[in-house]
């Protein structure tokens, strides 16, 4: 095996996989439905830190006396808080658990000691220059703390959303809009209400679709929650933070992954099989009808990816990949009759949250139906041995109605469709498939051949997830 690493462009920028973070997890109003603890209390705040939840959500009000203070109504024990001084307000408004109403200046103080990050509410004030002022405030105190890299701002009033805007802050939008109308509103996205998201199923692909980061309040049922974990929303606001923690972890962890698979015997120009490679972009490339070392240096080269050979002196297969692989494992296939012996080789990969991920490419006897049988049940034995999800490349050299095709069809899944692969550039069958096991946890979403006369097999390429 010839081990090639090659640096590229494509290789330092691509990261392997397009996948969202989990959803963060957002404690509305801290973790306040818990023992000690109240709504917007420094002790809800404390206990969101404490469990783990990613961020706190709280509510702020300007005072009269320009102090910003922290409580999600603008009444609080029969005070108007825009209309009374701070000092007024701290000497007389207890919260549930008996701590008093806090300042945002004491909220920030405390959160700067922790790793939480924070949602910070700008409330609609009735004085549209009192909002203003409350915004201006709000930026400046957590930026004077250092707490602008983990906070967000949220309101439901469209003139505060204008003027954090003004600012350049990450600033999301309360109630629902279309998603066009929050790009004119120049929003960094929705935080909305379950219920828009639900009675509006376009909602979430389009926001996905237009890079704006989308939040969801308040959910907090076991249904509703995992609904939008499955739909993979960025942040979720819920009253329930240790459910929803507890729900994320439960939820496998899984990557989207672009396979391909291309046999290049007969291909007269790698440059114009590489075009085909770059263009299609896949994460693995399965290869077979390799024939020396100089023409897959250049291949490797040519692509911008890192190659995985096992080759005899006249063919050989290999995995292309963005990323190396912690294994490689090289396998000569059974060969009794002393055919052309056949090689196969498989990648190991780590796709992050402890998702391990086997790439396999095999190429099989043209000679022999029995050696072919052998080796079809040697390669799919093998994989399923490993227990780690797996792609197969193979090319078969057999056609879907064969016993080594039955063979492999009983033991993996199949991600190649129907279509004729050889001889290209007018294929009249099909000899080459991608496999895949197990169907739990290697799903395709989409897979297609690719026509092309660069090689006499035209390639299949697999749109998967792979799940933990
Ligand atoms: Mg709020």
């Amino acid at each position: 095996m010839k081990k090639i690493l090659l640096f590229s462009i494509l290789t330092l920028v691509a990261s392997l996989c397009v996948q969202a973070a989990r959803p963060k997890v957002v404690a509305h109003r801290g973790y306040w439905k818990t023992a000690g603890s109240a709504q917007n209390s420094l002790r809800a705040l404390i206990k969101a830190d404490s469990i783990g939840a990613d961020m706190a959500e709280f509510d702020v009000w300007i005072a009269s006396d320009d102090v910003l203070m922290v409580n999600h109504d603008p009444v609080v024990d029969g005070y108007m808080i825009p209309d009374t001084p701070s000092t007024v307000l701290r000497q007389n408004v207890k919260l549930a658990n008996g701590e008093p109403i806090r300042t945002v200046e004491e909220y920030l103080d405390a959160a700067k000691d922790l790793n939480i990050g924070l949602v910070y509410e700008i409330k609609w004030h009735v004085n549209t220059e009192r909002e203003a002022l409350c915004v201006k405030k709000s930026i400046e105190m957590i930026n004077d703390r250092g707490l602008a890299d983990r906070t967000i701002y949220i309101t439901f009033s469209p003139t505060a959303h204008e003027e954090l805007g003004k600012y350049g802050v990450p600033h999301y939008f309360l109630s629902g809009k279309t998603p066009q109308e929050l790009v004119e509103m120049g929003s960094s996205g929705p935080d909305f209400h379950y219920d828009v998201f639900y009675k509006n199923t376009d909602f979430i692909p389009e926001f996905k679709r237009l890079g704006m980061p989308i939040n969801v309040w308040t959910v907090s049922t076991p249904e509703i929650t995992q609904y939008f974990i499955d739909q993979d929303v960025d942040y979720i606001t819920t009253d329930t933070p240790e459910l929803c923690i507890k729900l994320l972890n439960e939820t496998p962890s899984s990557k989207d992954v672009r396979v391909m698979d291309f046999n290049l015997e007969g291909a007269e120009s790698l440059e114009a099989a590489a075009a085909i490679i770059r263009a299609e972009h896949p994460d693995f490339v399965t290869l077979q009808g390799l024939k020396t070392t100089p023409e897959i240096n250049k291949l490797a080269e040519i692509s911008g990816m890192y190659i995985y050979f096992n080759a005899n002196n006249k063919t050989g297969v290999a995995v292309m990949s963005r990323t190396t692989p912690t294994e490689v494992k090289n396998l000569d296939l059974p060969n009794q009759f002393r055919d052309t012996p056949c090689k196969a080789i498989v990648c190991t990969y780590d796709l992050g949250n402890a998702i391990k991920f086997n790439v396999a490419s095999a190429s099989m006897s043209e000679e022999n139906d029995v050696t072919r049988q052998h080796q079809a049940e040697y390669i799919t034995r093998y994989l399923r041995d490993a227990d780690i999800p797996a792609v197969l490349g193979a090319g078969l050299n057999d056609t879907p109605k064969s016993k080594p095709w039955e063979t492999m069809r009983g033991r993996f899944g199949e991600l190649s469709t129907d279509e004729v692969t050889f001889p290209a550039p007018v294929p009249d069958r099909k000899i080459d498939y991608l496999l895949n096991y197990p169907a739990d946890k290697v799903v395709k979403r989409e897979s297609y051949v690719r026509p092309t006369a660069a090689s006499y097999h035209m390639p299949t390429i697999a749109d998967i997830t792979v799940k933990y």
